[in-house]
């Protein structure tokens, strides 16, 4: 389906970028690139930090996962078909939602 092929670009696009983002955020939270601050008050922002950036982290990796899973769907022809159910997920909820693997009605 040539709608399909066009979002299964847009998809391997978006995790092309997000594996980028999300390498460089495990290297720096891996201390790779940076010292840790001698002083207490600059440790604790620094840790801060660091709880918004595993936050961050944690997503993107949700996100990446998400998106080989609806990439596979689409190789497997199953995209628009509810994981749950096996009813065909609503083409708005589609449009809001490209990665979901189910329905409205599974979603609630
Ligand atoms: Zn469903």
């Amino acid at each position: 389906m040539a709608g399909n092929d066009k979002l299964r670009a847009q998809f391997e696009e978006d995790l092309r970028e997000l594996l980028a983002t999300n390498s460089r955020l495990t290297s720096h939270l891996r201390n790779e690139d940076r010292t840790l601050p001698k002083d207490w008050s600059d440790l604790a922002q620094f840790l801060e930090n660091d709880e918004v950036l595993e936050a961050l982290e944690t997503r993107s990796r949700q996100r990446i996962a998400s998106l080989q899973k609806a990439i596979t769907r689409i190789e497997l022809g199953t995209y628009d078909t509810c994981q749950s159910c096996g009813k065909t997920i609503e083409p708005g909820r589609l449009e809001l939602l490209p990665t979901t693997p189910i329905c409205a009605k599974c979603a609630r």
